[in-house]
């Protein structure tokens, strides 16, 4: 039994199922993607890692996106067969759109890349913050997909810092009414930190947790490292999101409890 468990985990390691390629890479890859999805396909996606000069390209602006030319070092084939393990390994797939493949993200994907998207907007106001810029209007944020802003939101909150509260009543001023809600929460509870025990705080992230962190519309679902089972990620447990790239457990819970 020993001997069976510690060849599946062997096994399980070779293939690396979860992680198909490194995380940085799978990271490189999904970013590159979110400016294409349902719009381009997998040809599109490898020229935008390659960094590619085609006109079409540089029209769409895709040489701003931040995984631009992050593999132009390796060869279009390569970029392609990467870009394909990420579809084998069920972050990416292709959704017909007319007679052309298009892609798109699995929920897997997007639980990782919609964490991404929150964390790059966090560090854009970060930077604005520090070189002390104003942004003319907060317009940009509205019209995103609504779970990628409320986790943006959940990421401001948990820095527990006020100099983000004129970012955000710029914002409250041109959001639609549900975001507007939350927004004034997440501002309430900044101005309130100082004066919380580190308990109540914690109480109140938690509370604020339940309406920020949602759900997408489709489960999102991974493969077992140690019995290959699938099993259903809880994108809505703060736990993932602690500290660094979103995590989620490897195994499932029958592997866990055992
Ligand atoms: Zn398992």
């Amino acid at each position: 039994m020993a001997r069976e468990r510690s060849l599946k985990k062997s096994r399980s390691k070779e293939s690396n199922r979860i992680m198909p390629l490194p995380e940085h890479e799978v990271l490189a890859i999904l970013r590159a993607a979110d400016d294409i999805i349902a719009e381009g396909g997998r040809t599109l996606l490898s020229k935008i890692l390659k960094g590619s000069k085609e006109k079409k390209l540089l029209e769409l602006g895709l040489d701003r996106n931040p995984a631009y030319g992050c593999f132009k070092e390796l060869k279009p084939e390569q970029i392609m067969e990467k870009v394909d393990r990420m579809i084998d390994g069920g972050f990416l797939k292709t959704e017909m759109s007319g007679k052309l493949p298009m892609i798109v993200f699995t929920p897997l994907g997007w639980a990782i890349e919609r964490e991404r998207r929150a964390e790059e907007f966090l560090r854009e106001w970060d930077d604005w913050i520090e070189n002390k810029i104003v942004p003319i209007s907060m317009e940009y944020l509205k019209e995103r997909n609504r779970g990628m802003i409320l986790l943006f939101l959940y990421k401001i909150l948990c820095r527990g810092d006020k100099k983000y509260i004129p970012f955000l009543s710029l914002w409250e001023q041109v959001d639609f009414k549900k975001v507007r809600a939350e927004i004034r929460n997440v501002m309430d509870a900044l101005e309130r930190r100082e004066h919380l025990e580190e308990s109540a705080w914690e109480q109140l992230k938690r509370e604020r947790a339940q309406t920020l962190l949602v759900r997408g519309s489709d489960p999102v679902l991974a493969v077992c490292q140690e019995c290959d089972g699938i099993y259903l990620i809880d994108e809505t447990n703060p736990d993932c999101y602690a500290g660094g790239a979103f995590r989620f457990p490897d195994i499932c819970r029958y592997c866990v409890e055992q």
